[in-house]
C-alpha cells in the first residue's frame, strides 16, 4: 500500500484534492474515479493519514496496522471480486461505526466500490447521516448512478485521476515486469491490470495472440480453434483472473482491428458469466466465417 506522500509523485492533483477535503473535516468522503485508478489504496492511505497522528507516514505502528488490515479502529467492508458487500456485513459496519474509537482519534469505516450497493445502501444511510463525531466514512466508486445519490449527497466527493503511463511503468517495475509500450497501453491505465499482467507468464506474448487473431485465422483456422483451448492459461488459478484476461484480450483485438469493431463488440457482448470461453469462441467462429 502506498502513502499519500508516495501517491503525490505521480498524482499531485489528486493528493492535493484529498488534502483539501481532509482539511474540510467532513464525516464522510467519497472518492470517485475510473476503474483501476487505485481508489482502494488511496482509501487506505487516507485512513493512515487520519489515524496515525503522523499524517500517514506509512512506517509507524498505526500506519502498518492499517496497511495490514489489523488496526482495531478500521473496518474494511469489501464484497468478493466486485460483488456487493453482504447485508449482514453492512449491519456489522453500522454497529462498528456507532462505537467510540479504541486507540485512535477516529473510527474509520472503509467501503470500496459502493456502486455495488445499489439495492442495499439504505442499510447504512441513517448511520452515514448521523455519525458519532469520532467516526469517519471512506467510500469509493467508479460510477455513481442516480439511485446512489442519497449516499453521494452525504459525502464530501473527491474526483480522482487515472494513473499516467509513467505511474503504470513504475508499477510494472515494482512487479519486476519489463514494461513494454504494448503492455502499458493494454492496461488502459488501470493499476489492477498491472497486477493481473504480472501474474501472467510472458504476458506480452500471451496477450498479443489476441491482437493477431485475424491473421492466425487466415493462416490456419484449425490451429486457431486449437488455440481457443489455450486461451485460458493454466497458471491462472482463479476464474476472475481468466475472465479479466479474456475481456482484456478482446479489447486488444478490437483496438488492433477498429474496422471490425462493431461486430467484434456484438460478438463479445455474450455474457462472460455463461462461459469464460464463449466470447472468444464466438469471435473466432465469426473470424473463420469471414476468412472464408
Ligand atoms: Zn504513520
Amino acid at each position: 500500500m502506498r502513502t499519500l506522500a508516495e501517491f503525490r509523485q505521480f498524482r499531485p492533483l489528486t493528493v492535493g484534492r484529498i488534502e483539501a477535503a481532509l482539511d474540510a473535516d467532513s464525516s464522510s468522503y467519497l472518492l470517485k474515479g475510473p476503474r483501476g485508478c487505485g481508489a482502494d489504496e488511496l482509501l487506505g492511505a487516507i485512513a493512515q493519514a487520519l489515524l496515525g497522528g503522523c499524517g500517514g507516514c506509512g512506517h509507524c505502528w498505526a500506519c502498518r496496522e492499517v496497511a495490514d488490515g489489523e488496526h482495531p479502529d478500521v473496518l474494511w467492508a469489501q464484497g468478493e471480486r466486485g460483488k456487493a458487500v453482504a447485508v449482514e456485513e453492512l449491519r456489522r459496519v453500522v454497529r462498528f461505526a456507532s462505537l467510540a474509537p479504541v486507540q485512535a482519534r477516529y473510527r474509520v469505516v472503509i467501503i470500496p466500490d459502493i456502486d455495488t450497493l445499489r439495492l442495499t445502501f439504505p442499510v447504512i444511510l441513517k448511520a452515514l447521516e448521523e455519525p458519532p463525531t469520532a467516526t469517519k466514512w471512506l467510500l469509493s466508486a467508479a460510477l455513481i448512478g442516480a439511485e446512489l445519490s442519497p449516499v453521494a449527497s452525504r459525502c464530501f466527493t473527491v474526483e480522482l485521476e487515472a494513473p499516467s503511463d509513467d505511474e503504470i511503468e513504475e508499477r510494472f517495475r515494482e512487479a519486476n515486469v519489463h514494461a513494454t509500450a504494448a503492455l502499458v497501453r493494454w492496461t488502459r491505465r488501470r493499476l489492477d491490470r498491472v497486477s493481473l499482467f504480472a501474474r501472467l507468464t510472458d504476458a506480452e506474448r500471451y496477450l498479443s495472440t489476441f491482437q493477431d487473431l485475424p491473421e492466425l485465422v487466415r493462416d490456419d483456422a484449425r490451429w486457431c480453434m486449437e488455440l481457443v483451448h489455450r486461451l485460458t492459461p493454466e497458471d491462472l488459478g482463479n476464474t476472475g483472473d481468466a475472465e479479466e484476461v479474456i475481456q482484456c484480450g478482446l479489447e486488444i483485438l478490437i483496438a488492433a482491428h477498429p474496422e471490425n469493431a462493431d461486430w467484434l463488440r456484438r460478438a463479445t457482448r455474450a455474457s462472460l458469466s455463461l462461459s469464460r470461453h464463449l466470447p472468444v469462441q464466438l469471435v473466432l467462429a465469426e473470424l473463420i466465417l469471414r476468412a472464408g
